[in-house]
């Protein structure tokens, strides 16, 4: 075999672009240089500190007291996969709150497990009320209630107030993925009373994909280690196997992972150290600029993106009371190729749009504004680039329109 030029692919030195669609987003200059960092030992006094830091500073980010906040390891979805494996056993009802792209992945984790799901769906755009909430509950008798906080394909946030209290009235417990609101919105897992919400980096935390935080209630702790199950052929006195049927997954066993990160240390899998110390910053810059700040400043981006696409005589997309912070869609005009627009956007201006999935493929952009892009000037860039891409392309945009509209509306 002739040898591979080791220089024929070069070094990475990817394009600067500006990332304003659903996610991912850039990450703060920040995180990137926690991630540089030397590596240090799995149980090493040092690491294990670090992961005791992270326990700490992803509470306030969950609006939780919960002792067990941690990182599973994977993306956004192996916090997804953990939470639903270790909550729900095959046989068992797992009601599902669906109105969007990951309503739908939550269904099909569900499936995968053998869990009996039931879909409480919606049309895009909508989400779902408390009293059909706690019908779907009474009629399916769920073991676990499912649902997302805020959607990213609808780009509607679920009003969660209530839900917990509904399924642990039952004897459900309840889940929530918020990968797409956390760090931008305000998540307050106690005052929802759900047992266990799960995130990503990579939306609002301004951080790359790969470390999935999560948070779980005592109540749910106590079950999962309830179900717990020993690793075949390694001697763990302490480790009884539970009543309950085992958890499928050795990976995403939280009884596990919880074990390893208690004060016993028990090994499991090597703590992605690099990421543990890229979602470390990302808490730190989120709780340096205080929440509330950081809440508002999601809300503004928000706000002067509507503005803007409206001043442009663009549609957005969706209902206006439900619509999260940091992510809108807009329906592509009449006459207008989307596809070409987020070519020209991301060739001549270096600025990704989101196009959209399912019922909204081919009708609406996505544009997001979160974490380290929801700033003004990044806002103002887009909208501004957007109204030359969409002149360009024979639409009538007023000029100057969208940015003037956008400034206004930042306040
Ligand atoms: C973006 C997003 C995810 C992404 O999961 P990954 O595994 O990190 O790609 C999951 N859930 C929601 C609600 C999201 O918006």
């Amino acid at each position: 075999m002739p040898d591979l030029d080791p220089f024929l692919f070069g070094e990475i030195d990817p394009p600067q672009r500006l990332l304003m669609g659903p996610g991912p987003v850039n990450a703060h200059p920040r995180v990137l240089r926690a991630m540089s960092a030397d590596l240090l030992g799995q149980f090493d006094p040092e690491m294990t500190g670090y992961m005791e830091q992270v326990m700490a500073l992803y509470r306030p980010l969950f609006g939780t007291e919960n002792r067990w906040t941690f990182l599973v390891d994977g993306t956004a979805r192996a916090g997804i996969e953990a939470a639903l494996v270790s909550l729900v056993a095959p046989g068992e009802t797992m009601l599902v709150i669906d109105f969007g792209r990951f309503g739908l992945l939550l269904r099909e984790i569900g499936e995968r497990i053998g869990a009996t799901v039931e879909m409480l769906s919606v049309p895009w755009g909508e989400v779902v009320p408390l009293e059909a909430v706690e019908a779907a509950i009474a009629r399916t008798g769920p073991r676990l209630v499912a649902s997302v906080h805020g959607d990213t394909s609808t780009t509607m946030a679920q009003p969660l107030d209530g839900i917990g209290a509904l399924a642990a009235a039952a004897g459900a417990f309840s889940y929530v993925d918020a990968t797409a609101t956390i760090g931008g919105m305000a998540l307050a897992v106690d005052r929802w009373g759900v047992d266990v919400v799960t995130g990503g980096l990579q939306k609002c935390l301004g951080g790359p994909s790969g470390s999935a935080p999560i948070t779980v209630s005592d109540r749910a702790a106590a079950h999962i280690f309830e179900r717990r199950h020993v690793e075949r052929g390694i001697a763990r006195d302490d480790l009884v196997a539970g009543p309950g049927p085992r958890i499928a997954s050795n990976y995403f066993d939280l009884a596990m992972v919880m074990d390893y990160w208690s004060e016993k240390r028990l090994n499991h899998h090597t703590e992605a150290t690099t990421m543990l110390y890229g979602a470390r910053e990302c808490a730190r810059v989120a709780l340096g600029e205080g929440l509330e700040a950081r809440y508002a400043r999601h809300a503004a981006a928000g706000r002067a993106v509507t503005a803007g696409a409206r001043a442009l005589g663009l549609t957005v997309f969706g209902d206006d009371r439900h619509r999260m912070a940091n992510v809108t869609g807009i329906y592509i005009p009449e006459g207008v190729d989307g596809e070409r627009v987020r070519l020209r956007m991301r060739e001549d201006f270096e600025i990704e749009i989101g196009t959209a999935f399912g019922p909204l493929a081919g009708k609406v952009w996505r544009i997001g504004a979160m974490g380290y892009n929801a700033m003004k000037h990044k806002v103002l860039i887009t909208l501004g680039a957007l109204e030359a891409v969409l002149r360009a392309e024979g639409y009538k945009a007023p000029a100057g329109a969208g940015v003037d509209a956008a400034l206004e509306a930042w306040g």
